[in-house]
């Protein structure tokens, strides 16, 4: 598909209202469309060879676990992030996807080598689950470096959060499941789906310790409630606090996450290993360091690694993988130099974005590549988003009293703690730093309608933004329930601004106005 004066690239005319793909591949010229097609291929080989050991269970997992038949869906997830791509873009594009899913399908791996309820009589599997510790998602799974002899795994991790972004009908069957269980509707779908899960049993039963919490709001504190009652096992509950700019909370955040360490000891009658822990730091300050290398190129006039390959990356490498998963570094490097090649091409070519974006607030998980739509629709470059603003800050390598402060830290910032609900200075002042930063004057403005905690700051924000001479472009969505707020309707916010406020033409006129409620 090349460029046409009339149509653009022609994007839109991939998908059909009652097609669940799309309905053909594009074509992005020889060189870009074969460099696709072997990344494509390498991938499904990836697949094919991490999960071969587990085929069996595999087979049974499909029949017994209604998320894991989204997984099936996992090449159209690629191939929507990387439409309309090209050159290096498409290329860092593929690197920052392959190890993600790398690390995602060793962790299936991991959990149908153990679950109980795929392996009911296997001595294996049982001395498997004896060694492994459940995390809820956003909770300092970093601290596992320090136990090289056991397992975490983040259990809500691949049920939920991640099958919502792999396929925008995944998770609704578990927000169904939950209201007919009596819930209110307007709770926020990643609580109510993680309660559902618990409530049709179909979280797989992988371990034998738990190390819970609640995300930063009411929701997520009900969800942890219901969890506990249905995994039945010995747990500890990490709760970072809140207004973590006052340093007297601090002492509390490392008494906090020292207790959990001392309750895998006791738990599992194993030492925390210093060294291992350090190794495991290393790691995460290495990562640290090639992400900062992209946020200080995506402010130059030039950006290189944008949108959803920036933002889900540097969300599963720091929340998810926590520096336990030494392939992250590699890739690191390998994007960080084709990264510099890029950027000396964009510069010859003087090959800058017609308009510069940041994401803020909580973007919807069923719409993860709304970014590149923005970018292929309307020439818009998301040069950061806050989801891949969580930890950045190096930790100290020696001490042990200084990395659990800088540890504590970091898990204070992560996802929708402190953007969506760490207060005035670090939802809203922030934002305005970061547009400063990255000389962006647009933001695409995620209002999670389920989300009350933001609510409150909306009519600041657009004040603040009006002085500012900032766009700020509001985008309803519901999280993980694309029935409440479509795909279609987001764009269609962005749309009517840019077409009245900006009096802008679109790049691809089909990207417009198309129907995709029925794809993945
Ligand atoms: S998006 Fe808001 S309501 Fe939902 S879990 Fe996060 S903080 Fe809670």
């Amino acid at each position: 598909m090349s460029y046409n004066a009339k149509t653009g690239k022609g994007l839109g005319n991939l998908y059909k209202a009652d097609r669940r793909c799309t309905t053909h591949r594009e074509w992005k010229g020889l060189r870009d469309t074969f460099y696709d097609y072997f990344r494509w291929l390498k991938m499904l080989g990836m697949l094919g060879t991490t999960l071969a050991p587990v085929l069996p269970q595999l087979t049974k997992g499909l029949m017994r676990y209604r998320w894991l038949v989204s997984y099936l869906t996992t090449p159209a997830f690629v191939d929507r992030h990387t439409v309309g791509l090209r050159s290096y873009e498409l290329r860092y594009a593929h690197l920052q996807f392959f190890v993600v899913l790398r690390n995602s399908a060793k962790m299936l791996c991991d959990i149908l080598a153990r679950d109980e309820n795929l392996n009911p009589k296997s001595k294996r599997a049982a001395k498997l689950r004896e060694k492994t510790v459940i995390f809820d998602e956003m909770m300092p799974i970093q601290i596992m470096n320090g136990f090289p002899t056991l397992k975490g795994i983040l259990i809500q991790m691949l049920p939920i959060f991640e099958a919502g972004e792999i396929d925008q009908q995944a998770n609704m069957y578990y927000i169904d499941a939950i209201e007919h269980y009596g819930l209110a509707s307007d709770v926020c779908p990643l609580p109510a789906a993680d309660a559902g899960c618990c409530v049709v049993d179909d979280f797989p039963k992988i371990g034998s310790a738990y190390i819970s919490s609640a995300m930063p709001c009411d929701g997520s504190a009900a969800s942890t409630m219901f969890s506990h009652r249905y995994f039945k096992m010995p747990s500890y509950q990490i709760t970072p606090p809140q207004r973590f700019n006052e340093p007297e909370v601090q002492e509390y955040a490392i008494k906090n996450l020292w207790g959990a360490v001392e309750f895998i000891e006791k738990q599992f009658g194993v030492k925390f290993d210093w060294d291992s822990f350090f190794e495991g730091v290393k790691r995460y300050n290495l990562e640290c360091g090639y992400m900062i290398d992209k946020w200080d190129i995506n402010c130059t006039p030039y950006p290189q690694v944008c949108g959803a390959a920036l933002a889900l990356h540097r969300e599963y490498e720091m929340q998810i993988a926590s520096s336990l998963d030494p392939n992250f570094v590699k890739y690191d490097a390998k994007v960080s130099a084709l990264m510099k090649k890029g950027y000396e091409k964009s510069k010859a070519a003087d090959d800058q974005p017609k308009y510069r974006a940041i994401v803020w607030s909580c973007p919807a998980h069923y719409y993860s590549n709304f970014t590149y739509w923005a970018q292929n629709c309307w020439g818009i470059k998301t040069l950061v988003d806050m989801e891949c603003m969580l930890a950045y800050h190096h930790y100290d390598e020696h001490d042990k009293q200084k990395v659990l402060l800088d540890m504590a830290r970091g898990y204070e910032r992560m996802t929708m703690r402190s953007h969506s609900n760490g207060g005035y200075v670090n939802a809203l002042d922030e934002c305005w730093k970061i547009c400063e930063q990255f000389n962006a004057n647009i933001v695409f403005m995620y209002n999670h309608v389920s989300c009350k905690n933001f609510a409150g700051l909306q009519g600041l924000f657009e004040d603040q933004a009006r002085e500012r001479g900032i766009h700020l472009i509001w985008i309803e969505h519901d999280l993980m329930d694309p029935r409440t707020v479509s795909r279609k309707a987001m764009r269609d916010r962005v749309n009517r601004y840019m077409t009245t406020v900006f009096r802008a033409e679109p790049l691809d006129p089909t990207l417009v106005d198309y129907d995709d409620d029925l794809t993945w």
